[in-house]
């Protein structure tokens, strides 16, 4: 009971700071206007940036990648569980977002987590040191934790404080990490100057595209490509979760990297394929994405952007300005946000208060998650619920 009761006390320390989170359960699929808790709600919780989630002709492609490769792949990439679907994906994933560097090489995984884990501690073991941005994502972070490198966090996007780490670090093998888009901010990372960088102190450049893959650059090739960068030493990470509207992850790098991870890299060898089924389905989301479909998609979605960052200007909030479909509001505490939230929940309209470890402290903020799904009606909707919540100027 000793061990129930320190959890138990864990647990209600959470609550007296306003940190305990709580699901809710889609009856519906994942969409702008879907039902929740047997409630129907306008959702601005998700990371469906195209709104793909839902469509059909995904669905169809899973059901015929299923019938075609069956539902599981039956093991690890290395041990039988690579199927034609995962062979196919690769091939197209190097074509599409590939053409940073000579010889592009794809290698799919099961989760973005995992394919984080993976290359940090692949590409920077003991004696390495990884330059790592003070707001990546929890999976770079824990990826660099088991790497067992020297981590050196630089502040949020400031690339004078990373040139003068590098400068001092005498370091064999050096690593800058960074998010493209960061999830809770909605910023991009300056991708010019951190190649810059990488090359000249002869460092990889480990880039997560999670959000900026199928949005950003040209059909949607991803925030490299839109940045039009070109180096032997990017390695590009993407997730199919978001705007691909499916599930998994993939690395792009130069052949040898990726042939380096596949030999190397243990949460790559040690887990089991992700479905074929899924990968069909990915191959079939690249596709619409790269197509005219994807392009009006990203067209209405840039519009809702432009739309809700006048409108959040107009609060007594923090918004931050973001160009990209993250649109945060930051409030400061966590009980203030959970009661904005529950109160704009009341009013149908979904949008999670993100807290502590998630954010600093006092940062706790609602996060507008746009997708093309949306529309300027509820747009319109979100923004009048602030006005009656009588915050807005
Ligand atoms: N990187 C970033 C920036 C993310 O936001 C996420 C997911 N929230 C991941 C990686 C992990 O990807 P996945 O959900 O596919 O595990």
């Amino acid at each position: 009971m000793v061990l129930l009761d320190t959890l138990r006390e864990g647990l209600a320390d959470l609550d007296v700071r306003g940190l305990t989170r709580r699901r809710r359960v889609a009856d519906t699929p994942c969409a702008a206007h879907m039902t929740v808790d047997g409630r129907e709600i306008v959702g601005f919780a998700s990371n469906d940036y195209l709104g793909l989630a839902a469509h059909p002709r995904l669905a169809e492609a899973i059901a015929e990648g299923a019938r075609r490769y069956g539902s599981g792949s039956g093991g690890s990439h290395l041990l039988g569980g690579h199927s034609r679907a995962h062979a196919v994906l690769e091939d197209e994933l190097a074509a599409f977002a590939g053409g940073f560097v000579d010889a592009p090489r794809a290698l799919t995984f099961s989760t973005g987590y995992m394919s984080n884990l993976a290359t940090v501690t692949a590409l920077a073991g003991r004696g390495a040191t990884l330059f790592s941005d003070a707001l990546n994502h929890a999976s770079l972070i824990d990826g660099a934790r088991l790497s067992r490198a020297d981590v050196q966090i630089y502040p949020h996007a400031d690339t004078e404080a990373l040139a003068a780490m590098l400068d001092a670090s005498d370091a064999s093998v050096k690593a800058i990490v960074t998010d493209t888009v960061f999830s809770m901010d909605g910023s991009i990372a300056p991708l010019a100057r951190l190649a810059e960088l990488a090359e000249r102190h002869g460092a990889w450049l480990i880039v997560d595209d999670a959000h900026g893959f199928g949005v950003l650059g040209p059909q949607g090739r991803g925030a490299v490509a839109q940045a039009a960068l070109r180096s032997p030493h990017l390695v590009y990470l993407c997730t199919f979760g978001k705007a691909v509207g499916v599930a998994g992850a993939a690395v792009i790098a130069h052949e040898t990297v990726i042939e380096w991870l596949l030999q190397r890299a243990r949460p790559y060898i040690f887990t089991t394929a992700a479905s074929p089924a899924d990968a069909h389905a990915v191959s079939a989301s690249l596709a619409l994405i790269a197509g005219d479909e994807g392009r009006a998609r990203r067209q209405h979605l840039q519009a809702l952007i432009e739309h809700t960052r006048e409108t959040l200007r107009l609060t007594r909030w923090r918004p931050i300005d973001s160009p990209t479909a993250v649109q945060p509001l930051v409030i400061g505490g966590n009980e203030q946000t959970l009661a904005l939230a529950a109160r704009l929940e009341a009013e149908g309209l979904w949008v999670p208060a993100i807290r502590p470890p998630t954010v600093p402290v006092d940062t706790s903020r609602l996060r507008i998650s746009l997708s093309a799904g949306h529309t300027f009606a509820d747009l319109e909707r979100l923004r009048a619920a602030l006005v009656r919540m009588g915050e807005l100027a």
